[in-house]
């Protein structure tokens, strides 16, 4: 039996539906397909996929869905049926009922190593609406250039991980080239996972529109695509008047357009459309094994460090995430920058005027404060800085945390706090 993918029936599912949503649960529960079930079980519409994925595997590839790897491999019937059944889209609609997936572009390489996540996505959403809408609709569906990633892969971890002692106690690599979701699935050794409900696509196409299901995928889709309609008419709008004051005030380095950019996704983190990244302990729940993790590293940090003075470190894990309200606060890093599209400038080296610039240009906006290791934002780093009180405030309990200060992603960014 397939160790990855379940073919149920509705009423399998349906409490589990239910917990991680409970009005999707009930939209769904009416759902024509459904009640006409009883009795013709050999119906294609009749079935659903549940589906589990280990934390980082890939559920979508640059637009291509990907059943998980399970231990039958391409033997496996079940993963057979389930390919059959969302052949016709690049991504199927699904539902998360269990933990989070991030949907981001796959930008990460040797040469040019960042994340650019684009949202994170929790249990009780549904993912592949845009993709669905354009099957209901029979609108040709391009292949879509995002992946979707179980749990976050847009992660860091502030720690020196370059310390030749630390790679050969676990057994890595760090050269600065590998993305930080590596490390910390090798670590934390967790069988934290992903389950997804996937809809075949014979269920989708027997859908009407007087199904509540229809409605509720045009109003989702709708939604998630907010940030994809308002950048298109932010170009238009405000991007020229924008664009009048970074030319008087440019960062010589960064030039005009990566500079418009960088104010504009700054915005687009405080209205929460795009995500920033923040502590996952203040994440409403982790988008991956980072508890695990932060317990398994700091006993290895012990292990290798505990005589070496100054160099007890707490391994801190930022995770993607989106300002939702007065109280949440994310972090930018323009050293590590998470722009979707455009890549930095090669030659820049004054990160600390940066926040200088930025400030300059978005002045009337009093939820971005700035940090740099250097000069007028260097307070952030102080005792009393917001730095410290939001990394090292012991979150779970445990030990007050010490900041690692000379990580890359703090050398200069911004902290933004919801309106
Ligand atoms: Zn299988």
């Amino acid at each position: 039996m397939c160790n990855r993918v379940k073919q149920v029936s509705w009423h399998h599912v349906r409490d589990e539906v239910a917990r991680a949503d409970a009005s999707l649960g009930s939209i769904l529960n009416d759902l024509h397909a459904f009640k006409s079930q009883a009795g013709k079980s050999s119906d294609p519409a009749a079935f659903l996929y549940r589906v589990q994925y280990e934390y980082g595997s890939l559920i979508v590839n640059k637009g291509r869905f990907l059943s998980p790897a399970c231990d039958l491999k391409e033997e496996c019937v079940t993963c057979k049926n389930l390919k059959a059944a969302t052949l016709n889209s690049p991504i199927p609609l699904a539902v998360i009922l269990e933990n989070s997936v991030e949907v981001f572009l796959d930008s990460w390489s040797k040469e040019d190593p960042r994340h650019t996540p684009l949202r994170l996505i929790p249990a009780g959403e549904m993912f592949g609406t845009f993709e669905t809408l354009d099957l209901l609709l029979g609108i040709p569906s391009p292949q879509p250039p995002w992946s979707v990633s179980a749990g976050a892969r847009s992660v860091w971890v502030l720690l020196p991980l370059g310390n030749g002692r630390l790679e050969a106690e676990i057994g890595w690599e760090e050269d600065g080239e590998k993305p930080h979701w590596e490390i910390v699935k090798k670590v934390a050794k967790s069988n934290w996972k992903v389950s997804i409900l996937v809809f075949p696509e014979p269920l989708i196409r027997s859908m009407t529109p007087e199904d509540r299901l229809y409605r509720l995928i045009l109003e989702t889709g709708w939604k998630q695509s907010s940030a994809l309609r308002h950048s298109a008419l932010n170009q238009a709008n405000f991007d020229s008047d924008l664009l009048k004051k970074i030319q008087s005030k440019c960062h010589p380095q960064l030039g005009p357009v990566y500079q418009l950019a960088t104010v504009r996704h700054l915005l687009e983190i405080a209205s929460g459309s795009m995500p920033g990244f923040q502590p996952f302990w203040k994440a409403a729940k982790p988008a991956g094994p980072f508890d695990e993790f932060e317990k398994a590293m700091t006993a290895i940090w012990k292990r290798c460090f505990q005589r070496k003075p100054g160099f007890d470190y707490s391994p801190i894990v930022l995770q993607p995430g989106h300002l939702s309200s007065t109280e949440d606060s994310v972090y930018y890093s323009f050293r590590c920058p998470s722009l979707v599209g455009l890549k930095m400038p090669e030659d820049v080296r004054h990160f600390n005027m940066i926040p200088w610039y930025a400030k300059r240009n978005l002045a009337d906006h009093p939820e971005i404060n700035y940090f740099a290791r250097e000069g007028e934002f260097s307070g952030a780093f102080n005792d009393e800085g917001f730095l410290v009180s939001d990394l090292c405030s012991s979150g779970n309990g445990d030990n007050p945390r010490k900041l690692y200060m000379d990580s890359p992603f703090l050398v200069a960014g911004a902290r933004i706090v919801g309106k």
